[in-house]
């Protein structure tokens, strides 16, 4: 055999069947963010699902991409009736399954909950999306907006349902917003909304829809304009809308299309046109774009981050092993500096993502404990944006580089995951909003809410937190006060702000991951942890900076621990 195929053929034999123990000192991120030990139980969930996610989700949805088994519109059955069904191929089915049943959708919103949703969600990431994440998270969204704001007879008809962990009987949620005169300008939403006059309480919805993944779904939630409303997001209302009244017949609605997508692909996106669609509000009407926000666009977007987070882990995961194993001039190409450093920007990016992501996730369990504090509600609402953005850039660039890592054959379909996590992470970037109009959104938040102050001051307490680090601690702190004079610029100056407030936002969250990063190497008294900061630190806050070229790479050997080994 040539000796180049057996290298191969020994790389694949050492991948994982378990992503749990791949992601770098994840327990401490969890247990500093949880602020206790890790339970035994979710141990066991997390390493139980860690390889179900491995050796049966992965492939199927490899299969999937593979044979191009992609979701295909059946708008009639054989004998006409009009059914607007979707059929999956039955790997689809396997990988729900076994997603379904690590009981992620059932579990309580409440502190622990939410970290084990963001840990197990971490854990099925590794495949990209896969046709799942997207159902996932869109029904995770609907039983928050449900549980939080729906009518009592509502809850009773759908919850269990949607919290069943057997996703043959499970209710599938999906959200609609996007309306093809724009999915940023949700105020430009024209779709519309009657009283029904025969049914108490209910509306009929008519109109189209643009952007409709999970256009499977049993229920959709729908932003729309009741009659008397107004415009804009104000007179927006946010609707749930079950597939069908009798178990076969789509309820005032016709699937268009299925749109041919750059990735999401095993996932079912579609155009939907709306023709008095039997309707519930969730919650009062005039609360329907507060309750579409904060109940399922931030679950997505807080979701999205962890997903993020989880092609940046697979990603390093294969750049790195496959480093160790491929030769090129004699050697192993983990040898050369140049690959060394793409691995530790990769890892160090992954990290960072892990623990801003996970500082978010103890805000959301705060809030879903009803522990929070009106500041903690605060940076909440900062990070949930902000932090969607930096890290769905960030993953598409870590698997940018991995592919590098892995040079010709990283482009092949079926040489790794890597193409496909390519593409999702294009896709992460712009669904459950843009990156500039996140971006506005933080800006608009910050001058109507102030914000800024309750982030800074956030930051300033994790930081007095850190302890040994005085160089990194210091580089942050004057980063800070440079980004002071814009920051507060950016929120008495509309202009300026249009034009550089994403830059400011952008080192602002800079400041924040590499303060989370310090905490984390604080807590976890890890050396490889304090490096990856170091670098993190060295990257992205800039000049002046205290550290000569040497100590760059003393950093990147630490960085990289014994994944090289
Ligand atoms: C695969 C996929 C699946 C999706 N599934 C769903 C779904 O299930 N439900 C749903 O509701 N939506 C869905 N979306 C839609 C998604 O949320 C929108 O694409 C997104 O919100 C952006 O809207 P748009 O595409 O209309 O872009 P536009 O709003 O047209 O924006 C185009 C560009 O202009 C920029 N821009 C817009 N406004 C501003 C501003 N004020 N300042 C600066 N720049 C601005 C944007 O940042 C962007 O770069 C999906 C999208 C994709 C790609």
């Amino acid at each position: 055999m040539q000796p180049g195929r057996q290298d191969l053929m020994t790389w694949r034999a050492a991948k994982p069947t378990n992503y749990f123990a791949t992601i770098p000192d994840f327990e401490h991120v969890l247990e500093l963010r949880m602020g206790h030990a890790l339970p035994e139980s979710l141990r066991e969930e997390l390493v139980s699902f860690g390889e179900v996610v491995a050796t049966r989700i992965e492939p199927a949805v490899a299969l999937l991409e593979r044979n191009r088994e992609f979701p295909k519109l059946r708008p009639y059955d054989e004998l006409g009736q009009h059914i607007a069904e979707i059929e999956f191929h039955p790997a689809n089915a396997h990988a729900a399954q076994a997603a379904w049943a690590s009981g992620m959708l059932a579990t309580k919103l409440d502190f622990e909950g939410a970290f084990q949703v963001a840990a197990q969600f971490l854990l099925l990431s590794h495949i990209g999306e896969g046709g799942q994440a997207c159902p996932i998270v869109c029904t995770i969204g609907m039983r928050r907006a449900l549980e939080h704001h729906a009518s009592r007879e509502l809850c009773d008809r759908y919850l269990s349902l949607l919290a069943n962990a057997d996703a043959s009987e499970a209710l599938r949620g999906s959200q609609f917003l996007t309306e093809v005169q724009g999915g940023s300008d949700v105020g430009a939403n024209v779709v519309e909304a009657v009283v029904d006059p025969d049914i108490a309480g209910a509306f009929r919805i008519s109109g189209e829809k643009w952007f409709c993944s999970v256009a499977d779904a049993d229920l959709f939630a729908v932003t729309a304009r009741p009659t008397s409303a107004g415009p804009g997001t104000k007179g927006l209302a946010c609707f749930v809308i079950p597939r069908s009244l009798d178990g076969v017949t789509p309820n005032g609605f016709r699937l268009r299309r299925l749109k041919d997508k750059l990735g999401t692909r095993a996932l079912a996106s579609g155009e939907i046109d709306f023709e008095n669609a039997l309707a519930w509000p969730i919650g009062e009407l005039a609360d329907g774009f507060k309750i579409a926000v904060s109940e399922l666009l931030n679950t997505s977007r807080w979701l999205n981050a962890v997903g993020s987070a989880g092609i940046m882990c697979r990603s390093y995961l294969e750049a790195s092993s496959f480093a160790r194993h491929r030769q090129a001039f004699g050697v192993a190409i983990s040898t050369f500096p140049a690959v060394r450093e793409q691995l530790v920007i990769m890892k160090s990016e992954m990290c960072a993502a892990l623990a801003s992501t996970f500082a978010l996730t103890e805000l959301v369990a705060k809030i879903d404990e009803g522990s929070a504090t009106p500041s903690d509600v605060a940076v909440h609402r900062f990070l949930v944006n902000a932090n969607k953005y930096v890290t769905s850039v960030a993953a598409s660039d870590v698997v940018h580089r991995a592919i590098e890592v892995l040079g010709g054959n990283g482009t092949i379909e079926d040489f790794s995951p890597l193409p496909r996590l390519y593409r999702d992470a294009v896709v992460f970037e712009s669904w459950e909003g843009t990156h500039n109009v996140l971006c506005a959104q933080v800006q608009r938040d910050c001058v109507r809410l102030g914000l800024l102050e309750d982030v800074e001051q956030w930051v300033k307490i994790e930081l007095a937190l850190v302890e040994g680090h005085d160089n990194a601690v210091h580089v942050i702190e004057l980063a800070m006060r440079s980004l002071q004079p814009g920051l507060e610029r950016s929120l008495a100056d509309q202009p300026y702000a249009d034009a550089n407030f994403r830059h400011h936002l952008t080192s602002m969250m800079g400041i924040i991951q590499a303060t989370c990063l310090l905490r984390e190497a604080q807590y976890s008294k890890s050396p490889e942890k304090s490096a990856l900061a170091q670098v993190f630190i060295v990257r992205h806050l800039g000049a002046p900076t205290p550290f000569e070229e040497p100590e760059w790479h003393s950093f990147i050997a630490s960085s990289l621990g014994a994944d090289l080994a």
